[in-house]
């Protein structure tokens, strides 16, 4: 039965003709890798197994005429080191490395190589990344792209500097929060934690402390007599005095007006008196010019040693204590230290 279409037999293809299309599509595949080579700004050369250059794309052209660099045709048949040497040189990232790792690559030792590295350029320093691929398979030669990273390096970099600034600014606004800002020792509040710390420390390894506190005789007398400027002079060089006799593990701090505490560790009562004495001998020598002639100011200084009571004693407690003893001095006649109980 006729369906009523005609069959149509098409000639048979010959070899002529599949040759010619094979070309074709060999010539547009290639028209595609290159206009796609073109068209990225990495800068891309194409090494053969040797590691010489047998092809490279428009952004490594441009590159090399942006950069003085002699007629970038040279570049094929070139050494890729030799042309690159002199850039990567001048980075932390050395020849030499680049070398080893193109080898690797073209050894089939490694999948790929990748390298950061920074590019002196004359107009500019400039940052790439280098990495490098098998072209085919491992032997047969490799691709070397260079990614230009300067803008998100420079973002990195302007980033990490306004870090460190606010990291700076913190730290500076902590230790600021810390001390106080006459005599440039702990201030109260600090010193009290400083001082909680120390007596955890001291009550874990049941190891000595001392507390000793210091207030100025007659102060009240010396401001009205030589005036306020003096007296906060006063109190820096008394301050001074007293850090210069104290050891590195020694903690001062300004508790009150003219009274300042000291903590110290892996310290008795009797080592604590042997220091007080030192300072307060310091201060009562400190001869102090005036305009009404030279004086001097003189200490009265108390000492306790923390108790291993239980409970423990806490930080008021002692502080409370050495307050006693230093009135105790004051007591006593001034310019003296007394060991509280
Ligand atoms: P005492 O021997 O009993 O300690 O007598 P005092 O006069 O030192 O004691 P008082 O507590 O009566 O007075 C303390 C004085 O310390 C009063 C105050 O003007 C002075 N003072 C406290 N802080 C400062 C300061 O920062 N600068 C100056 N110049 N004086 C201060
Ligand atoms: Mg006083
Ligand atoms: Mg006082």
């Amino acid at each position: 039965m006729s369906t009523g279409k005609r069959r149509v037999s098409l000639p048979p293809r010959t070899t002529s003709q599949s040759a010619s299309e094979a070309e074709e599509a060999l010539r547009t595949s290639e028209l595609f890798n290159k206009s796609i080579l073109n068209s990225l700004t990495a800068h891309i050369a194409v090494l053969d197994e040797n590691g010489v250059i047998i092809a490279v794309n428009e952004a490594w052209k441009k590159f090399a005429q942006e950069n003085n660099s002699p007629d970038p045709e040279a570049y094929l048949g070139g050494n890729y080191l030799a042309v690159c040497e002199v850039a990567i040189q001048n980075s932390d990232q050395s020849a030499n490395q680049v070398d080893l790792g193109i080898r690797a690559v073209l050894n089939g030792m490694r999948s790929q190589f990748k390298a950061e590295y920074a590019c002196n350029s004359p107009a500019q320093q400039r940052w790439f990344t280098i990495t490098v691929v098998p072209l085919y398979q491992h032997g047969q030669g490799v691709i070397a792209i260079h990614q230009d990273i300067t803008e998100s390096k420079l973002a990195q970099q302007s980033l990490e500097a306004s870090q460190l600034i606010l990291k700076n600014a913190l730290e500076l606004e902590k230790q600021l929060a810390r001390t106080d800002p006459l005599t440039g020792v702990n201030n109260r509040r600090y010193l009290y934690e400083l001082a909680e710390r120390e007596f955890e420390i001291s009550q874990r390894y049941q190891q000595p402390l001392s507390v000793l506190m210091y207030d100025i005789d007659h102060f009240k007398k010396f401001n009205d007599t030589f005036g306020h400027m003096l007296g906060d002079q006063i109190l820096k060089i008394i301050t001074d005095t007293a850090v210069k006799e104290l050891r590195s593990a020694d903690t001062i701090g300004r508790y009150g007006g003219e009274e300042f505490i000291i903590l110290l560790p892996m310290t008795n009562a009797e080592q604590a008196y042997a220091l007080a004495e030192r300072i307060r001998s310091a201060v009562a020598a400190t001869n102090v010019p005036t305009q009404k002639g030279d004086t001097f100011v003189t200490l009265s200084i108390g000492i306790v040693e923390k108790s291993y009571n239980v409970p423990a004693e806490s930080v008021e407690e002692i502080f409370h204590r050495a307050d006693e003893a230093m009135y105790a001095a004051k007591q006593a006649g001034r310019n003296r230290t007394e060991i509280g109980d």
